[in-house]
């Protein structure tokens, strides 16, 4: 492409998709997840990237657990809320590398599981973590005199956990 004559014609249109690359972000940043509504797709670490690429905005999203049923539905969400933005044309892409990991939930995202009572995901989540007991800290009390209950709790990737100090049961968002 040659390039274009620098001038204040030049200016206003990268002005103007400067514009349109912050309202895509915003507005893909604040959609929620279907399954825990309490996380934005930013919260949860799976918004890669919002970018031009040839005259085109491209949002960039990595599927949590493969085949989990919520990545369809995260899709559709995030394409309700480019065209509520004024975005219609802007395209959603999946990103499968660098797989996501429950790593990339940000701190606010913990901080926010945490007050929801599901305890967060243990750091440096890696292969065999979901085969292995991580210590689990009671999301209410603090306690980490807990045990599972189940493998499964409200949905797939949460397991059920129960406080041996407050006696109350919770949700365990389950390291990948
Ligand atoms: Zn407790």
């Amino acid at each position: 492409m040659p390039s274009e004559p620098e001038g204040k014609g030049h200016a206003a249109g990268a002005d103007r998709r400067a514009q349109a690359l912050a309202r895509a972000r915003a507005a893909v940043a604040a959609v929620v997840d279907p399954e825990i509504p309490i996380l934005t797709l930013e919260d949860l670490g799976i918004l890669r990237g919002v970018a031009h690429q040839d005259g085109e905005i491209i949002v960039e999203l990595t599927p949590t657990y493969i085949g989990c049923p919520a990545t369809f539905a995260i899709r559709l969400a995030v394409e309700a809320a480019l065209a509520a933005a004024g975005l219609p044309e802007a395209r959603v892409v999946t990103q499968l590398s660098p797989p996501w990991s429950t790593d990339a939930i940000t701190e606010v995202g913990r901080r926010k599981l945490k007050a929801f009572g599901i305890a967060p995901p243990a750091r440096a989540a890696g292969p065999g973590a979901l085969f292995r007991d991580a210590v689990v800290a009671c999301p209410r009390c603090g306690s980490t005199k807990t045990s599972k209950l189940s493998e499964f709790g409200s949905t797939a990737c949460k397991a059920q956990w129960r406080c041996e100090a407050c006696r109350e049961p919770f949700d365990y968002f389950k390291c990948i």
